[in-house]
């Protein structure tokens, strides 16, 4: 396989036979580097029959608000997201269409909802949230993005939050964005960045992997051009700080060892909350210094 961004046959073995240690999934996997432009990507790819099992019932990216800490500082990580979101889409009209593909939890939207913006939608291949979302009069549907996106619409803005790493087919799935765009429509991008300070300390227990979840994972440069070279304009890149990355990374390495293996709740370690607590200073120097956790990419259609 050539890479998907650079089109070089060139790439670099990295890991072998690496584990899901956040929920026990069955399948190892590989992975390998793009020797050009670093894109790491699963070698080979999963079938596509089988990605549905990579996603058990408490996969955490769904879970809603249940009281929880974790899931009351989800939600406050998510406010602050969307301010971010609507200071880049650049506009005060409450009627401006906005789309999120694979809102897992819909935590994004309902703070999108919260702040007067009315024509709101979500599409994911989980049907787990839409009830909760269509009270809200937020317009839902299932799909497979790598076929259509399931609206007619053209939107002033999408957003893809730490999606874009989970396809087989991530190509296909922006030009699919790209469709559906109005001109000078904001496509809005998270995804975890390889050139992340933690990546370089953790390599295959870093959480940025997912294994075996996330198939191709970028850095600033190689998602510019993967952009570019498709037809957007890119706008801009800017760090965003995951103190998760940090405990996850480290509960990869702990759960890899039979004397401090623990029983985990949705993927995670009664301690991943406080150790996320302690990694905030550290990830935002990671901001400053241009390692960031995450990445977001702010593109728009000519
Ligand atoms: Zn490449």
């Amino acid at each position: 396989m050539n890479c998907i961004v650079c089109n070089s046959d060139k790439k670099t073995r990295l890991f072998k036979n690496t584990e899901d240690y956040e929920y026990g999934t069955y399948r190892n996997v590989n992975f390998s580097e793009c020797q050009k432009c670093n894109l790491i990507f699963q070698d080979p790819l999963p079938p596509k029959e089988i990605i549905g099992s990579f996603y058990p019932e408490n996969y955490r990216n769904y879970i809603s608000d249940n009281g929880s800490l974790f899931s009351v500082l989800k939600k406050l990580q998510f406010k602050t997201l969307a301010k971010k979101i609507l200071s880049k889409v650049n506009n005060n009209d409450k009627y401006i269409k906005i789309l999120d593909v694979g809102f897992g939890n819909g935590e994004l939207l309902l703070a999108l909802k919260e702040k007067g913006y009315k024509n709101l939608y979500g599409t994911d291949f989980s049907n787990k949230n839409f009830e909760r979302l269509k009270k809200k009069e937020i317009n839902i549907e299932l799909s497979d993005v790598e076929e259509c996106l399931p609206f007619k619409e053209e939107f002033d803005a999408i957003i893809m939050n730490h999606v874009i790493e989970h396809f087989l087919d991530p190509v296909r799935v922006l030009k699919n964005c790209l469709e559906r765009l109005k001109t000078n429509g904001k496509l809005i991008l998270l995804t975890p960045n390889t050139n992340a300070l933690e990546y370089s300390i953790f390599k295959k227990y870093w959480a940025g992997l997912h294994i075996p979840r996330h198939t191709f994972i970028f850095n600033d440069k190689n998602i510019k051009q993967l952009g570019e070279t498709l037809g957007f304009r890119m706008i801009k890149i800017c760090a965003v700080s995951d103190p998760g990355q940090w405990s996850i990374s480290l509960q990869n390495v702990l759960q890899s060892f039979s004397f401090s293996k623990v029983n985990l709740k949705n993927g995670m370690a009664w301690y991943s909350v406080p150790v996320s607590a302690v990694f905030i200073p550290i990830t935002l120097l990671q901001s400053i210094i241009g390692k960031s956790t995450s990445i977001m990419c702010i593109f728009s259609k000519n």
